[in-house]
């Protein structure tokens, strides 16, 4: 069954449930979301899940979704991947208007509300090392330790915080943490840490600072800020919640906005932390954080797959707070479903083999009118030209076919699509017995591909002219990793990555429409799959990449599911 978001009845779920209490009983007025991208990576299929969500709900509410890099850790972060970041939220399909914000914007105001908590006894500055903390948190059945430094005047405190803000100490050597419970069951309340000292450059303030806040000391105070009412994050977030509150019920806040966790998208095949997609990048498992095989947004534009489709998805798969594993065949199942529709048709070669017709008129050429889209009759038609001479599939011919092999073999007659009929009537080959050429009769009165004496061949070829066919590249794609779960048995993740998950095509053929065309155009090549071209493409020589193979292995499963 495929749901097309566009039409199916609008869903809900326990998020958009809670913002719709919230709105009806006047709580809030002007629904306020935010996508919180830490800018260390490129956005993936997850993030994705994530940008439908908030922007999905800001919509659906008349409210506004804010687009806000968590930059608040300047050696991993790069204006590369804000760039990067802003380009796929847009592509998706989604506008954040003014709203583009940074948490470092708010570096001033964090540090003065980081004096306000010192000052009413709320905050600390710690000089044990980050292992001695470790070491005093204790763990989720035993109590934490105070720090010997846990209980220092005000004064000193104050001192010390201003003197880390002015790059007295060196990284590390101290800390602000919160003074809340080194007792509490929640190990997130154990005097979490607000501040560190990292002496690097940072992608937007350069080097006016040298500590940094935490997350957590970031992420709740610029919710605040910004008037977010709903922070809607994944659930490893739940057990942050208890500080998240504490921090905005001890700070004078603008607003007082409330967070709420989902679980976070998992698929098959794939991974999805950055720590890992990075680390594929950077040993050159893939070509690069576009690498069509990537979970990355980037990656997926790159195959071919429509924003429309990745939103479908995230339309179907829902939001919950049950932890799964989304099989990719449902991915794959959303993109085809947008594809079939909107995909133009177009003829292909992919390992070619000649065929010549022998009864077919020396010199002679014509145009033969094609079906663009049989699902989308205002797709017109195209012409392709024909000749005596053409290229079909190597794999369509078998000189000994096997019981159920309909397709050409000597004396067979088949149909060129939107051609003619033609029979095979000699095989050549080289010393090496590979076939060459194929030579056959056409029927004339066939044209068009069809029988005025209303014969039927089994077979519809897909075919190109000889003469105009465009020499092509094209890459076929398969999943990253083998496995499912790809590291689920604890052994070496890059050891699973599937090494033919790239075939690369060098001889394919493509017709003439396609010789040249914008990159990012996604075509279905008959019989094949769909193919979008690649930025590699040149004038000379374009190169397609197969998006997904016709074949959805995900509808026949749900077919079978069904009583
Ligand atoms: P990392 O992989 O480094 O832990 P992250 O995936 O949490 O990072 P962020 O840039 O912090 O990356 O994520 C931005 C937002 O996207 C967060 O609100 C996060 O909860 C959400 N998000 C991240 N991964 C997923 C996922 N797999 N499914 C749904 N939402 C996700
Ligand atoms: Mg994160």
């Amino acid at each position: 069954m495929s749901i097309d978001p566009v039409t199916s009845p609008e869903r809900t779920d326990f998020i958009r449930d809670i913002v719709a209490a919230d709105v009806g009983d006047g709580r809030v007025e002007t629904v306020i979301t935010r996508f919180p991208p830490e800018p260390n990576g490129y956005l993936h299929i997850g993030h994705a899940k994530a940008i439908c969500l908030n922007f999905g709900i800001a919509t659906e509410f008349g409210g506004k979704c804010n687009l806000r890099f968590d930059d608040t850790n300047p050696t991993k972060e790069e204006q590369e991947y804000i760039d990067a970041i802003e380009a796929d939220v847009r592509w998706l399909g989604f506008d954040w208007g003014d709203d583009l914000h940074f948490a470092s914007d708010y570096f001033e105001q964090l540090y003065d509300w980081a004096v306000e908590l010192i000052r009413s006894g709320k905050a600390y500055v710690d000089d044990l090392s980050a292992d001695e903390i470790r070491d005093h948190r204790g763990t989720l059945t035993e109590p934490g330790r105070d720090s010997p430094w846990r209980d220092r005047p005000v004064a000193e405190n104050l001192d010390l915080f201003e003197r880390m803000r002015a790059g007295e100490f060196p990284n590390g050597a101290r800390v602000l943490r919160a003074r809340i419970d080194m007792s509490s069951p929640n190990i997130n309340l154990r005097d979490p840490v607000l501040y560190r000292i990292v002496h690097a450059e940072h992608p937007r303030t350069g080097d006016a600072w040298c500590i940094y806040p935490t997350y957590d000391f970031a992420h709740g105070q610029s919710d605040a800020i910004e008037g977010v009412t709903h922070s809607i994050c994944t659930l490893e977030f739940e057990v942050h919640r208890p500080l998240y509150d504490w921090l905005l019920e001890s700070l004078p806040v603008p607003s007082r906005p409330h967070q709420y966790e989902f679980a976070r998208l998992n698929l098959t095949h794939t991974v999805m932390s950055k720590r890992i997609l990075r680390q594929l990048v950077t040993d050159g498992h893939v070509k690069g954080w576009d690498d069509p095989r990537m979970p990355t947004i980037s990656g997926m534009r790159r195959r071919g797959y429509p924003a429309e489709g990745i939103r479908a998805f995230a339309t179907i798969i829902g939001v919950s707070k049950a932890d799964s594993v989304i099989e990719i065949g449902q991915l794959e199942h959303a993109v085809r479903d947008v594809l079939n529709r909107t995909a133009p048709r177009r003829f292909a070669v992919l390992d070619p083999v000649k065929v010549v017709i022998d009864n077919y008129p020396d010199g002679q050429a014509e145009e033969m009118e094609v079906v663009n889209n049989p699902e989308d009759p205002a797709a017109g038609t195209r012409l392709v030209p024909f000749g005596r001479e053409l290229w079909i599939e190597r794999e369509d011919f078998q000189e000994d076919p096997p019981p159920k092999f309909f397709r050409l073999s000597p004396g067979r007659e088949v149909r060129l699509r939107s051609a003619y009929f033609i029979t095979c009537t000699d095989v050549i080959k080289d010393a090496a017995g590979a076939v060459v050429e194929l030579h056959c009769t056409y029927d004339p009165a066939t044209r068009g591909g069809d029988s005025p004496d209303g014969r039927r061949p089994k077979a519809t070829l897909h075919w190109l002219p000889a003469a105009q066919a465009v020499p092509a590249e094209v890459r076929l794609y398969d999943h990253l990793f083998a496995d499912p779960f790809p590291g689920a048995d604890g052994g070496d993740l890059f050891a699973g990555l599937d090494r033919d998950s790239e075939t690369v095509l060098a001889g394919a053929l493509v017709e003439p429409s396609l010789g040249s065309g914008p990159v990012g155009e996604t075509v279905q090549f008959e019989r094949l799959g769909y193919f979008s071209r690649d930025p590699d493409s040149t004038s000379a020589r374009p190169v397609f990449n197969r998006t997904l193979t016709l074949k959805d292995t995900w509808a026949k499963v749900q077919a079978q599911a069904r009583p």
